[in-house]
């Protein structure tokens, strides 16, 4: 079993198992589900969980202070945190423990080519 990086909030085709944008309970644009600032008690608990999610949260991000969603997509923060998603070396630790691709493909090539061989 292969497993992949596989953002699923920017990884076209989009399907029924991609992630698509939301809205937290606490007055925030959401990349996904899994990305909620609600799970958390306060801006420590996140902190000390997924530091790297923080700079989403900020008060100037909430969506009641931006006048469109696509102000907070362009901001540095949503910016920077889609650039982090490039690579899993780089992707906030929630992230790393979602969105992955598997894949059996080499275990049917290694099936394939034994059944050729007999
Ligand atoms: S967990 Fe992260 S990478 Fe996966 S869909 Fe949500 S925001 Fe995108």
């Amino acid at each position: 079993m292969i497993r992949q990086w596989q953002p699923q909030c920017i990884t076209e085709p989009l399907t029924a198992t991609g992630r698509s944008f939301g809205s937290s309970a606490k007055g925030y644009l959401t990349p996904c589900c899994w990305i909620d600032f609600s799970f958390y008690k306060n801006i420590k608990e996140l902190e000390s969980d997924d530091p790297q999610l923080v700079s989403l949260f900020e008060e100037h991000l909430k969506i009641k202070n931006n006048d469109s969603i696509e102000d907070i997509l362009l901001s540095d923060e949503w910016i920077e945190f889609y650039d982090n998603l490039a690579s899993v070396d780089t992707a906030p630790k929630t992230c790393k423990r979602y969105c992955y691709k598997y894949s059996n493909s080499e275990l049917k090539k290694e099936k394939f080519n034994n059944k050729e061989e007999e």
